[in-house]
């Protein structure tokens, strides 16, 4: 161990003390994220298990040392505030149990799959769709980790008819703060598996989910419609999210474009499409866009179908573009759009900051938060994309630790900035003002993938009622709060 470390690290079990490493560029790593604007101490050590067995070893030398350190799973490191940081504690770094493809199976007849928590999605989705299956929900990007997206709940435009990817888990693994492995589901502790997901990494780090999978049509076809309107778009939204099943668009989801922003996605749209689509947002001060897909099969259905819920909307005319691809190419999109952004930034991607609001905002006072939100951002001018799509509550399960607004219909607002290291503090500001002004309207949004800093805050964002339910939890799962102190949840 290098000098200055704690006591702590001298007395860890030696069969875990050779898989700690402390040396500077080991732990460095772990006190930087995908937000790039929090700065924390490193953790004293970085823990590279071999098996969920460390991880359990790991946790119970916490339980039994002097003076407790704590412990913070880091899964990809995309958080954007920080919270899988573990400062002065140990990170558990869950990359290293990926290697060896021993940790994704598909069981077809059953219609699962079994993941690493460490996993990416899109490893898992490439191992599902050899089997001609895929999950009902997903999120938007696929580089994200099976158990960091299940601790925050796992959101995007197939939400609102099959809820998020917390609700199509069967199964999990996972190892409590007092280093107990022990597996859960709806029917089998069922107290932990309903409060680990969407749990914040506070109860325990989960080893393995088993997820239902569905047999998967081999084609999408995926549409883009532009508005000059906000009030025909969410209008147009709620209609199609009050579809059910196979008669509306399998995904639903939206962009608000601020400021004459330009569309520059040369993998969606042509060159001419890109020019009169750019003409139309130079004339209009924010323009929003509805994007929509139908998984299928059959080229005449889906022309039908298509057609048919077209008729039903009221985008600008000849404003629709549409595309047919793979399932795997629509659903990993967003790192293709991410890979072309990046490419045609003049910017060193390591020098750019992420400082991302997400909220959930009631359907009832969507259109004053637009023009709150949009006035203040006016003034801001930022760069990034902006989603607005609206969810069922309903396809929400209540006794699981994430929290929505109590409506039937809310939106997804995702505010995800991008900025350089001088800028980003004025989009934080202006993120706070959209809060504040929330406040002070009485806008009962909810925050996603949240990062209060008081303990205050985390009651209020919980409610009254999974507060204290999340408490009892803690006390049962993590009495000593060893994990992922950077929630500032149980630290603070
Ligand atoms: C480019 C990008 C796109 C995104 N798109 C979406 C999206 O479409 N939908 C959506 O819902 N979210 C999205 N997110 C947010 C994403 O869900 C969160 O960032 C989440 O934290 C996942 O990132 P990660 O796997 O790197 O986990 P980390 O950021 O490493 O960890 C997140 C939290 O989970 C804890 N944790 C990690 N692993 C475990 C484990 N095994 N057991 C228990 N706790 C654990 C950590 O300690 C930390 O508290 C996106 C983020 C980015 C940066």
């Amino acid at each position: 161990m290098a000098a200055g470390t704690p006591s702590w690290l001298d007395n860890i079990a030696p069969e875990i003390a050779s898989k700690l490493h402390s040396d500077g560029d080991a732990v460095a790593r772990f006190a930087t994220d995908y937000g790039g604007i929090i700065s924390a101490a490193p953790p004293a050590a970085v823990l590279r298990p071999s098996s969920p067995e460390d991880i359990a070893a790991l946790i119970r030398c916490a339980n039994r040392a002097d003076s407790p350190f704590s412990v913070a799973a880091r899964g990809n490191g995309h958080s954007t505030h920080g919270q899988a940081f573990a400062p002065g504690g140990v990170a558990i770094d869950m990359a290293e149990l990926r290697g060896g493809g021993q940790r994704i199976r598909v069981s077809a007849e059953e219609s699962y799959v079994d993941a690493g928590g460490e996993q990416l999605w899109i490893d898992v989705l490439e191992e599902t769709l050899r089997h001609g299956m895929s999950m009902r929900s997903w999120v938007d990007y696929l580089y994200l980790t099976v158990s960091g997206t299940l601790s925050n709940g796992g959101v995007g435009g197939m939400v609102f008819q099959h809820g998020p990817m917390v609700s199509s888990v069967l199964e999990l693994d996972v190892i409590t703060g007092k280093g107990e492995m022990v597996t859960c589901s709806p029917e089998l502790h069922s107290d932990l598996f309903n409060g680990v997901l969407g749990g914040l990494g506070q109860l325990g780090i989960i080893t393995r989910a088993r997820i239902s999978l569905r047999p998967t049509p081999a084609k999408v076809r995926w549409l883009r419609l532009f508005y000059t309107d906000f009030d025909s778009l969410t209008s147009d939204q709620e209609f199609l999210i009050s579809l059910r099943d196979t008669v509306g668009f399998d995904y639903v989801e939206g962009q608000v474009l601020l400021n004459h922003q330009q569309v520059d996605d040369p993998n969606f749209f042509s060159i001419e499409e890109a020019e009169r689509i750019n003409q139309l947002t130079a004339e209009f001060n924010a323009m929003y866009l509805l994007e929509v897909a139908v998984f299928f099969d059959s080229t005449s259905l889906v022309d039908q179908k298509v057609e048919g819920l077209l008729q039903r909307l009221s985008f600008v005319p000849g404003f629709a573009f549409s595309k047919d691809v793979s399932h795997l190419e629509f659903l990993n999109r967003v790192y293709t759009e991410e890979e072309h952004r990046k490419s045609s930034m003049a910017v060193d991607p390591s020098k750019i900051r992420h400082p991302w609001l997400n909220l959930f905002v009631p359907k009832s006072r969507i259109r004053d938060f637009q023009t709150g939100a949009e006035g203040i951002l006016q003034n801001i001018n930022p760069t990034g994309v902006v989603l607005l799509y609206p969810m069922n509550r309903n396809r929400w399960n209540e006794n699981m630790t994430v929290v929505v607004p109590d409506e039937d219909v809310f939106y997804s607002v995702e505010f995800l900035w991008t900025s350089t290291e001088q800028d980003w503090k004025n989009l934080e500001a202006g993120n706070n003002e959209i809060l504040g002004f929330c406040h002070r309207q009485g806008v009962q949004a909810k925050q996603y993938l949240a990062h209060y800093k008081s303990r205050t805050d985390w009651m209020e964002h919980f409610g009254e009622v999974k507060w204290k339910r999340f408490m009892q939890l803690k006390q049962t799962y993590d009495p000593k709060a060893l994990l992922s102190p950077e929630q500032h949840i149980f630290t603070n």
